[in-house]
């Protein structure tokens, strides 16, 4: 496309861009298991206008808007209260999970500098199952990447004490999910934490998609095990309202258990030309309607809201579990939360991919083992049936050989 040269009326526009739209995924119909959280009209609505209140406002001048100023802490606040977060404990918000870990990262390895433990590059160990993020955040700071091998009995959890091998003296992070995007399992925190201290390591939780829905899990009854900072060992957390916090996207929170933690993240330097700027972030401006929109989705569904609807989700994968064991498959692990995968002893996991792609759903895979992969919303409580159904059919068409009379789905995310 060249730039028209002349503008056209909106309402044309309009029409185009929904039109094109059309051949998008239907998530709106909860035909996509990845990618989007729907849950429901009236939150999408609260989303919408309360990011386009303060659409053109801008987070980078909270003197300017006092108003984001505050929605950020309150947001921050009410992120810590839900995650035993400490007298003194405190964060930000960010654009999504992959900028709250990097700045994790910084602060974990600027802090290690700070006190004289680190004069290289140092490292940082994770679980193979850890998300992407954390490597292309190591790539940014030059920073070695230790991925260990998950533990070996079928749980799909972290090892915790060979990546307490792994560390040495350059280890600026350990790292654990809650849960991990792959299987949708908690690591065992409380394991990492007692590494982590031996060590004298900054221990992370990455808790982008559990960290708004295990509170509530808990809160519903689930023995959602010590994962957030009522472990002392936990330094810092990350947890995305762009996911399970039901935000509009580009809204995460990066949190520390202390101010002085949290005091290697900002960057503040006077050394040019212009105005003498501090940035919380990676970001420079800050869209303001990111902001507002958590704190408005926050303050609409309450402790209530949020109970109700993670419940909802519970409810889905237990049922969804269910359905895909009577089909033969084997569930990964012990999935707790909104995420899960599943693999069938004979069939394989990206040839059903395929064959339920063809059937309009918009769903995932998990490479190590190959496997079926769920990431559910709210709305899919009214698709669960089906979904079980077309699953059963796209399990016949492998098992009949029609699969591979066909051209080949590509199961990847870009
Ligand atoms: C989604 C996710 C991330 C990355 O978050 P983005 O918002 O996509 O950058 C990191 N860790 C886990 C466990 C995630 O699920």
């Amino acid at each position: 496309m060249k730039l028209p040269e002349r503008g056209r009326p909106w309402p044309d526009i309009e029409a185009e861009m929904l039109s094109r739209g059309s051949k998008d995924a239907k998530w709106r119909d909860g035909k996509t298991a990845v990618y989007v959280f729907n849950a429901g009209e009236d939150i999408a609505e609260v989303q919408k206008q309360a990011y386009a209140a303060f659409m053109s406002e801008n987070g980078l001048g909270p003197l300017a808007f006092p108003s984001l100023a505050q929605m950020e802490k309150d947001v921050i606040s009410m992120a810590l209260g839900l995650l035993h977060g400490p007298e003194g404990a405190t964060g930000a918000i960010t654009s999504g999970g992959t900028d709250s870990i990097t700045m994790a990262l910084k602060a974990a390895r600027d802090c290690a500098r700070a006190c004289g433990k680190l004069d290289g590059a140092g490292n940082i160990v994770l679980p193979q199952s850890a998300h992407l993020a954390f490597d292309k955040a190591a790539h940014l700071m030059d920073i070695e990447v230790r991925r260990i091998a998950l533990k070996q009995d079928g749980s799909y959890e972290a090892d915790a004490s060979a990546m307490g091998e792994a560390c040495d003296s350059s280890t600026v992070m350990v790292v654990g999910s809650a849960p991990n995007f792959p299987h949708g399992i908690i690591d065992p925190i409380e394991e990492l934490a007692a590494v982590a201290e031996k060590r004298g390591v900054w221990l992370h939780v990455d808790a982008c998609v559990g960290g708004y829905f295990a509170p509530f899990a808990r809160m519903n009854g689930l023995p959602v095990p010590a994962f957030d900072f009522e472990l002392p060992a936990v330094h810092s957390m990350s947890a995305d309202l762009h996911k399970y916090g039901y935000a509009a996207k580009g809204a995460s929170t990066v949190l520390f258990r202390s101010e002085e933690l949290y005091s290697h993240m900002p960057f503040d330097l006077a050394g040019w030309s212009g105005a003498p700027m501090k940035t919380p972030t990676l970001a420079g401006t800050r869209p303001g309607g990111a902001i507002s929109a958590a704190w408005a989705v926050m303050n609409y569904l309450g402790e209530e809201g949020y109970c109700h609807l993670q419940g909802r989700v519970c409810a889905t994968r237990e049922k969804i579990e269910d359905g895909v064991k009577a089909l033969g498959f084997e569930v990964l692990g012990n999935p707790m939360l909104g995420l899960m995968a599943f693999r069938h002893p004979e069939l394989h996991a990206f040839a059903i991919y395929g064959e339920i792609y063809r059937r309009g759903w918009f769903t995932s895979v998990t490479k190590e083992p190959p496997s079926l992969h769920l990431m559910l919303s709210p709305k899919h409580a009214d698709v669960a049936d089906d979904y079980l159904a077309d699953l059963g059919q796209a399990c016949n068409a492998v098992r009949n050989g029609e699969a591979a009379k066909k051209k080949p789905v590509d199961a990847r995310y870009s």
